[in-house]
């Protein structure tokens, strides 16, 4: 029997606002946590980021805070990272919209005036980083009487990070009687005695990664600098009309997905290419999804939420034509090929900017994923300043989300990089005028 959101003691604010985030069912760390969260026990969560673990704590307790009450806090969700905070906030937002909780988030990194302005005008849940936490209690604008749950998400990065004398110090401020829970990707020592210290006699639930993906599947990568040369590989490899029979092309946005399909169904005739994503109608997707299903089609651009649960066998390769940045999607996209004593291949392409996704995504599936070269054949264009751009702003982004001191050098970087890149440019060039992108890692 599947799993259901509406087997636990929620009431129809919070199912309605389930549903409408489309969450169809609880992920495993939601169906192992929630119960024990909703039954006031302590707990302690060993899941990664992308498990669903902010809602398995959020849903709980939005359910047992029910609405505004009194000036203040009465849930306080410690964060590691400014980012994680913001995404917690959203998540907490998605699901009390039915309600009127109101939430305050509080970061360093900018000045407080805004942060107490809103404290002031009441709290019931407080999404916070250690520090500015702190900051802000010394400073007399939080009140912790009534605490009554903690949370502590990315415990692991919290001791990485060195906030452990931070967390003592806000553990003797808050009221002791109160639920506790904790969430770790990984268990350090560190991360066991701070439980040991915050923990009264916790429920401890534990999720691994995503399954493996199966060993029927090749995997492969290539290093493409850019789109245009990505869609000259694509259609290089789509020569190859022996083995590549039935293949999926996933794209991480409708927008790439489409622009793809036009290139493709120019190219090869508008009766062998499909496109599905959330904007076409469900008649199409599922016509669309049929014939690919029956052959009669030989490649389908999908985006990873039109793909969700897309059942075809017999397909012969995937191709990820960006890298998915729930890295989790990667197991779902590559699992559409190897199906039932199939063997498939799985290949993706990663610019500079998504090498950071490809690392965790090996780190995910334990596995390091082969490099091929680009084929000699394959027009290797330049990178329009654009999508340099872009990339060194989503590169920047990366840094900043693996350390919050980072300010950012884009802005200080981008006159030096331009030029840098300039400079080894004709290297690459090859006899044929092809300008050739060789293996890195
Ligand atoms: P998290 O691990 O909390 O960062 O969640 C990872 C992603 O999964 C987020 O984009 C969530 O919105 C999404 N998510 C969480 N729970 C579910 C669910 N039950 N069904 C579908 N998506 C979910």
């Amino acid at each position: 029997m599947r799993a259901s959101f509406e087997d636990f003691k929620f009431n129809r604010q919070i199912l309605n606002a389930i549903a409408d985030a489309g969450y169809e069912e609880p992920t495993p760390i939601q169906q192992k946590a929630i119960s024990p969260i909703l039954a006031g026990q302590d707990l302690m969560g060993v899941a990664q980021t992308g498990t669903g673990k902010t809602a398995a704590y959020v849903l709980p307790i939005i359910m047992q805070l029910k609405y505004a009450q009194g000036n203040d806090a009465r849930a306080l969700i410690l964060s590691p990272t400014r980012e994680l905070a913001m995404q917690i906030e959203e998540n907490i937002k998605l699901f009390a919209k039915y309600t009127d909780l109101r939430t305050v988030v509080l970061y360093g990194g900018l000045g407080p005036k805004t942060q107490k302005e809103a404290l002031a005008r009441g709290v019931d849940i407080l999404v916070a980083t250690p520090g500015r936490f702190l900051d802000l209690y010394l400073d007399g604008d939080i009140v912790t009487k009534s605490l009554k749950f903690l949370v502590m998400d990315e415990a692991d990065k919290m001791m990485d990070m060195g906030f452990v004398g931070k967390i003592h110090r806000i553990l003797e401020v808050v009221p002791r009687r109160r639920q506790n829970l904790l969430f770790s990707a990984t268990m350090s020592e560190l991360v066991h005695k701070i439980a040991g210290d915050f923990l009264k006699f916790p429920v401890v639930v534990e999720v691994m990664p995503q399954a493996t993906p199966a060993n029927s599947i090749s995997q492969f990568l290539y290093r493409v600098p850019n789109n245009k040369t990505k869609i000259n590989l694509l259609h290089y490899l789509l020569g190859n009309t022996e083995q590549i029979t039935r293949l999926i092309v996933f794209c991480k946005t409708k927008v790439v997905a489409d622009n793809l399909f036009k290139f493709l169904s120019r190219k090869y005739g508008e009766d062998n290419v499909r496109v599905i994503h959330a904007n076409k109608g469900q008649n199409t997707r599922i016509n669309s999804i049929n014939a690919f299903k029956e052959g009669n089609i030989r490649v389908l651009v999908a985006t990873d939420v039109a793909a969700r649960g897309l059942d075809v066998s017999e397909v012969s390769h995937v191709i990820n034509f960006d890298v998915p940045i729930v890295i989790e999607d990667y197991v779902h996209r590559i699992g559409r090929t190897g199906r039932a004593q199939h063997t498939g291949v799985a290949i993706t392409f990663y610019n500079e900017a998504e090498a950071y996704y490809v690392k965790k995504i090996e780190r995910l599936i334990r596995q390091e994923i082969p490099v091929s070269e680009i084929p000699e054949d394959v027009v290797v264009e330049a990178t329009p300043y654009e999508e340099r751009q872009a990339m060194a702003r989503e590169i920047d982004m990366q840094k900043r989300k693996e350390n919050p001191e980072y300010k950012g050098a884009f802005h200080e970087k981008k006159a030096s990089n331009t030029k840098a890149k300039e400079k080894t440019k004709p290297k690459k060039n090859t006899t044929k005028g092809n300008r050739k992108f060789g293996r890195k890692k």
